[in-house]
């Protein structure tokens, strides 16, 4: 049972006058190992990014390549102003250190300290941690402190490092999609909100036949071993517990323009902090689907949910941009804005101190990325975990 129309969660993927809108930007890191295990690459078309990003700062636009994916590029990221010899030689060390392994987050060798803290004592100078790591790790988390665990930091880095960033073909939603089609047919009930949970029962507000009595709220649903797979601010409110702490929250803009702004099918960060962008995309670069013949689909993302009126929003957005790419940016049509408020569970330091168990109670058991790690391979981890739990009761 699902509340929304469609499969996917917080993956989905709208067509909108001829592009494809991802609620959000999200991409599937191809090293994922759950997602290996349970994904069919081929059949989603996985279309790669370039491996590095573009750094926008003070008016100038700078490619940092990865040299071990593409050494032709290498003399960009060697020269580059934003870093020092030492910033390379421990991002070598750092990358070799994070991808030996495809261990969880929770598992990585390291601190459970802040991804900010992990990085300063890594010894990074601080033009760096501000020009790059941190506007691309902000992307990532979805915050603006890097607040977030150096595990989460030290997984996503191995994924990257260990293998591409992509996009399906035809949109994230590909990913839900794939898994919904496999199961078989009406075993997924959309549409179909729960309204109550007791151990052994819930309270559907569309139900059905399975085992059902009507009751005044909805319809009542039994069951001996239950899951409750919905986010984490949803399953505190439907067991009674506290509220969960702060999740991190994103808006992302989309605009259509004539061409796109960048030369690469990479991100650009915004290098400077200051403003309210934190990187712009080219979906249209990496798979051509996003956007219709002629056109060129560009993905805006700010941390959090800025307090600005909808249409001022386009336009400081607009005003910044044009800063970094020309006039031409006013020319770019907006399609839509996404408010997210609730992207990612918090992450916080010393999250992943306590074990959080997929069991809760008799006949009522817990799946998600808050049990696990927020990413589309933590959420499959702990859907696999949830089931071996239940089989092995
Ligand atoms: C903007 C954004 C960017 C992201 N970027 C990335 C990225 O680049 N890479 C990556 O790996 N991960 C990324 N993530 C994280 C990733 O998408 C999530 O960690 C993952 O999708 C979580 O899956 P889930 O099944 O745990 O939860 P959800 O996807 O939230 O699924 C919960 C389900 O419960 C349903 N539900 C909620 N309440 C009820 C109710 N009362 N009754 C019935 N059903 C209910 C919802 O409809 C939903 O289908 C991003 C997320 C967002 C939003």
């Amino acid at each position: 049972m699902d509340a929304a129309e469609a499969p996917g969660g917080r993956v989905r993927t709208d067509a909108h006058e001829g592009f494809l809108l991802d609620r959000g930007f999200q991409v599937l890191l191809t090293a994922y190992p759950e997602a290996q295990r349970v994904l069919d690459y081929q059949q989603l078309h996985l279309q790669r990014f370039f491996s590095g990003a573009f750094v926008q700062r003070q008016g100038q636009r700078h490619l940092l390549a990865d040299p071990w994916r593409h050494p032709l590029a290498a003399s960009t990221t060697l020269l580059s102003p934003l870093s020092t010899w030492g910033d390379r030689l421990r991002i070598g060390r750092l990358r070799a250190q994070a991808a030996a392994s495809a261990q969880p987050p929770a598992d990585r060798p390291v601190e459970d300290i802040s991804t900010a803290d992990f990085l300063r004592h890594y010894g990074f100078s601080q033009s760096f941690q501000q020009a790059f790591l941190h506007p691309f790790f902000r992307g990532i988390f979805l915050e603006p402190h890097l607040h977030t665990s150096a595990r989460m930091f030290h997984f996503v880095f191995g994924m990257m490092a260990r293998g591409e960033t992509s996009l399906p073909l035809s949109g994230m939603q590909a990913i839900p999609r794939q898994l919904a089609n496999r199961l078989p047919s009406a075993s997924l009930r959309m549409n179909t909100r729960c309204v109550q949970w007791t151990s052994g029962a819930a309270t559907l507000t569309d139900g059905g036949d399975i085992a059902a009595n009507r009751t005044a709220t909805g319809t009542e649903v039994r069951f001996r071993h239950g899951i409750l797979a919905t986010d984490a601010a949803t399953t505190a409110h439907l067991l009674g517990l506290p509220a969960p702490p702060t999740p991190r929250a994103t808006t992302c803009l989309y605009f259509a323009a004539q061409r796109s702004p960048l030369d690469r099918p990479a991100i650009c960060l915004n290098g400077d902090g200051r403003g309210i962008v934190n990187h712009v995309a080219v979906p249209s670069d990496i798979s051509p689907r996003y956007a219709p013949p002629g056109a060129a689909l560009v993905s805006v993302t700010l941390i959090g949910s800025p307090a600005i009126e909808p249409s001022t929003l386009v336009d400081a957005v607009r005003r910044e941009l044009a800063g970094w790419f020309g006039d031409g940016v006013r020319a770019w049509s907006h399609l839509r804005t996404d408010h997210i408020p609730f992207a990612q569970p918090n992450q916080d330091a010393g999250c992943f101190q306590a074990a959080r168990l997929p069991r809760h109670a008799d006949g009522t058991w817990l799946c998600g990325d808050h049990l696990t790690d927020a990413s589309i391979d933590g959420a499959l981890r702990s859907g696999r975990f949830t089931a071996e739990a239940i089989l092995d009761a």
